[in-house]
């Protein structure tokens, strides 16, 4: 097993609060949004007595996936108790700030702005199994990895996140070859569709969204909307059709108010929605999109599409040990089997879940797991101590729709949809403000307050 324990290995693990908010840019505005409660202040950190600590320390808590999820929890964990036991099984060296993709793509970030080294992100302490998950044993409170070390534990976080399903449409893989096929799912294929974009001589221009849960659900659309609004402002927007397919039967039907304010936007562009459709083939040979369009009243029929570019849209599905393992059931898409308010998993109660992975129905972003972290975090120091689960999950998410170049709508909503602290972010409205904050902000609250466990 290779096992680093990063002691010396800094990053910014060392950063205080007061710093950390200040390099966001939020500094006293950081406290009034924290009384909030919204996504962007954070909370108290976990007060523990001697004893109590003493107790969290002779745990053994393993993360399974050193992403966002995994990482803010532990941080937490590590705020509270700075020598805690944290193991965290991770495979890659390098990590990416998967929400700015959509910017690489749209030529705002340059491609190494959404990577880091992942060793820098471990505060110190954290012990890094640098291998894949193989198998979990829940039973025998063990995970094995792929190159057949056994690491038991005494508490799991699982966030392995969600991965595309490339099987999910036919000839996907090969027309993602093509010169005239991208998708910001990937770093690469994101570049690859930048250049696209970029040089795009007209024609029609097809997007997709896929069936089932949807890593960020909004990145479809914001990328849709940017490229329209890239070709506008390039002054060929009259040679270019843009096309949206999608199973839904509106934009963003997941918050009607704000559906209600972007759809008008969006069709006084001109950018032609085809609800009720998904896409299952791609023809490469005539460059033809393929779509079921399965209508309320039942009625199916093929929709052919064809395209000079196509940016094509998989569905998702969790990794396979997670999917094809012990700490799924049926009916959940492979999905980590949690309670939705406490994230503590519904057959195990030493394992948690964080993230793209959980079986909650909040959104599958980052913002969802700013809320979450501190939930799992303090819900698996109420189980060290012997207590029930006392933090609870609201369901409460964020989105930054980017609906155009230098505009963005901005908006916290709960599971049913409702919009929470509109007095802040006044959603429906397209501002500068929202656009600089995703720009400018957001990657620095996720590297520097969420992944230093002040949240
Ligand atoms: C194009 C795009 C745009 C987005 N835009 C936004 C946005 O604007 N706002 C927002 O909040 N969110 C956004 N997101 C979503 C956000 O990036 C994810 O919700 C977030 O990364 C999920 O974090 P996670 O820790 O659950 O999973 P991930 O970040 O996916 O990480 C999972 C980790 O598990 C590891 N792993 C996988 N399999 C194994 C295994 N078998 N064993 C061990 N480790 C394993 C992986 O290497 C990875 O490090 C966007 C995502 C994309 C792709």
């Amino acid at each position: 097993m290779e096992d680093h324990n990063l002691k010396t290995e800094s990053g910014s693990g060392g950063i205080s609060r007061r710093d950390a908010l200040k390099y966001i840019g939020l500094g006293g505005g950081g406290l009034l949004l924290a009384g909030t409660g919204g996504f962007y202040g954070y909370r108290k950190s976990l007060q523990l007595s001697r004893t109590d600590a003493a107790k969290v320390r002779n745990a053994k808590i393993v993360v399974a996936g050193g992403s966002i999820g995994g990482l803010t929890v532990a941080a937490r964990l590590m705020r509270a108790v700075p020598d805690a036991n944290i193991t965290i099984i991770e495979p890659k060296d390098e990590h990416h700030y998967q929400p700015g993709y959509t910017l690489v793509a749209a030529g705002v970030y340059k491609p190494e702005e959404v990577i880091f080294d992942q060793k820098s992100l471990f505060m110190p302490g954290m012990k890094w199994v640098k291998d894949y998950v193989e198998a979990f044993e829940p039973d025998q409170n063990r995970v094995i990895t792929r190159k057949g070390d056994i690491i038991d534990y005494d508490y799991l976080v699982v966030g392995l996140g969600v991965e595309t399903n490339m099987n999910s449409v036919e000839n996907l893989a090969e027309a993602l070859e093509t010169p005239y096929v991208a998708n910001v799912y990937k770093l690469e294929s994101g570049i690859k569709f930048k250049n696209l974009a970029q040089n795009f001589g007209g024609g029609k221009a097809v997007f997709t969204y896929p069936t089932g849960y949807v890593k960020c659900g909004g990145a479809p659309q914001k990328i849709t909307w940017l490229t329209e609004d890239l070709w506008r402002g390039a002054g060929m927007r009259d040679q270019v059709e843009v096309h949206f397919h999608t199973p839904q039967n509106s934009l963003f039907p997941i918050v009607p108010k704000v559906d209600n304010a972007v759809r008008p936007l969006i069709e006084a562009r001109g950018i032609q929605n085809h609800y009720h459709q998904v896409l299952k083939a791609i023809d490469i040979s005539t460059r033809t999109a393929i779509f079921e369009e399965r209508m309320p009243d039942e009625s199916v029929r093929e929709i052919r599409q064809h395209y000079d570019l196509l940016h094509p849209m998989p569905t998702f599905r969790t990794p396979k040990p997670l999917r094809e393992g012990p700490l799924t059931r049926e009916g959940i898409g492979g999905q980590l089997d949690v309670d939705r308010i406490t994230l503590q998993h519904n057959v195990y109660p030493n394992v948690f879940g964080v993230g793209d992975n959980a079986a909650t129905g909040a959104p599958k972003t980052a913002a969802t797991i700013r809320k979450q972290a501190p939930v799992v975090a303090g819900n698996i120091v109420d189980a060290i101590l012997g207590y029930e689960p006392s933090n609870a999950y609201d369901g409460v998410s964020g989105c930054p729709l980017l609906t155009r170049y230098g505009r963005c709508m901005m908006f916290e909503f709960g599971y049913n949809g409702e919009l929470v602290n509109e007095w802040i972010f006044q959603p429906t409205k397209e501002t500068r403000l929202w656009w600089d904050f995703k720009v400018h902000g957001l990657k620095r609250l996720y590297r520097h307050v969420m992944m230093n466990g002040y949240v």
